[in-house]
This record gives C-alpha cells, structure tokens and sequence, in this order.
C-alpha cells in the first residue's frame, strides 16, 4: 500500500523536469501524471493527450468557467492549466501523482492542497539552464530569452518547496527524486 500523496514539481524551463518525470514513470509506472492543458502550439515530437491536451484559447476560458482547472496561470506568454477531475480521482483510487507546473500554480496548489509536497528543480547554473535550452531546439530565441529572464525570478521560489533537488548528473537526480516519492508516499505505520 501507499499514500496517494500529490507531488508539484516546478522549476524554471529547460531545467529537466519533463526529462525527470518521463524517467521516474518508468521506475514508478503507478505514480499518476497530471496531463495539463495548454494554448501554446505543440513542439516537434510532443502529442496530444500524452504531453498536454493542446486546446485554443476559447475552450481554454470555457474551461475556467466550469471550474474545470485545479490552478491555471499564463507562463511565458500561453495559458496553461491543471484539469481538475483527473487529479481528484486518481487521489480517490488511492494513487500518487505527480504534477509538472510553473512556480506561481505551485503556490495556488499549495493553498489549496496542505498535504501536497513541493519539489523544486535546480538547474546548475543559468549558463547550464541557457545551454540546455538551445540543445533542446524546441523555443524560438524569442522564447528561448523569455525563459531565461523568466528563470531568474522563479529560482527565488526555490526556498518554498520541501525538496530541492539539482540536476546536474541526469542519473543522480532520477535517483534523488525517486527516493523522494517512495519516502513521502510509504505507508504510516498503524500504532
Ligand atoms: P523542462 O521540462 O524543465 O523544460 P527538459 O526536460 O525539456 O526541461 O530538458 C531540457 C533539455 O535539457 C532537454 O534537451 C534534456 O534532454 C536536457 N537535459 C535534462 N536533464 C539533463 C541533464 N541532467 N544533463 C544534461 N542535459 C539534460
Ligand atoms: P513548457 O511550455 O516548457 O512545456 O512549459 C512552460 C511552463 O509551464 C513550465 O514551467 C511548466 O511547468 C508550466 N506548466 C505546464 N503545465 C502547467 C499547468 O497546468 N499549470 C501551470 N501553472 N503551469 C504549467
């Protein structure tokens, strides 16, 4: 048995959380992910309902207008956001979840959710972030600038989550965040 505890992570883009997650799922195939909605267009590789359900910004309001979003928030200028029911379930069934969101939904979640553990990805340094960004080859250098004046001011989230973990070496911090998940989400002993 384990606790269905909600996982947040967040750190600033091009840091390696969807590398991170896409890993940790392999090892954890149970841990439930959230599948955000977003009206940004879809990169070259990504897929519909597996990545995010991509949707234009009409469906987008009329989904905060039923309520639809745990939290939602424009990140680098697109709406993205966290359907509500999917999470509300997959807790219901007993499971843990993991979410990948910007640091200012985090705070929304965190209001909302007491129990809910933050995890904070660090990248080593912004010369690091800014590399991994250009690799990736998925951002217009418009929005590859935006990211990174961007990330300045969401490192200084860093401090309000429980876990802060740097992903330096790819392995070490797979291996950090698992360890993360399996220790907040064993059982409490019965006394
Ligand atoms: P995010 O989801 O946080 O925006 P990604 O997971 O897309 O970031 O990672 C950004 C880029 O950095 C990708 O090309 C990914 O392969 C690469 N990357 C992720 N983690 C590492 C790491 N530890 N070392 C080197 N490259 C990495
Ligand atoms: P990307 O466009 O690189 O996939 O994501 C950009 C940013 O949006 C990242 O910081 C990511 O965590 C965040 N994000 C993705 N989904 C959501 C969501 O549902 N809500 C919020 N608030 N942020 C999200």
């Amino acid at each position: 048995m384990i606790k269905p505890v909600l996982f947040v992570l967040s750190a600033p883009s091009g840091a390696g959380k969807s590398t991170l997650i896409r890993r940790v799922r392999t090892t954890l195939p149970d841990l439930f992910y959230s599948i955000s909605c977003t009206t940004r267009p879809p990169r070259k590789g990504e897929v519909e309902a597996v990545d995010y359900y991509f949707v234009d910004k009409t469906r987008f309001i009329e989904m905060i207008g039923n309520d639809g979003f745990l939290e939602w928030k424009e990140v680098h200028g697109a709406m993205y956001g966290t359907p509500v029911e999917p999470i509300r379930k997959a807790l219901q069934d007993g499971r843990r979840c993991i979410m990948d969101i910007d640091v200012n939904g985090a705070m929304d979640v965190f209001r909302k959710i007491d129990e809910a553990i933050g995890i904070f990805i660090m990248p080593p340094d912004l010369r690091v972030l800014e590399q991994r960004l250009r690799l990736r080859c998925s951002d217009t250098e418009e929005s590859i600038k935006i990211r990174l004046q961007n990330a300045k001011r969401e490192l200084e989230f860093a401090a309000l989550f429980h876990y802060k973990i740097v992903n330096a070496d790819l392995l070490r911090a797979t291996t950090e965040l698992i360890e993360v998940i399996r220790r907040e989400s064993e059982p409490t002993g019965n006394i």
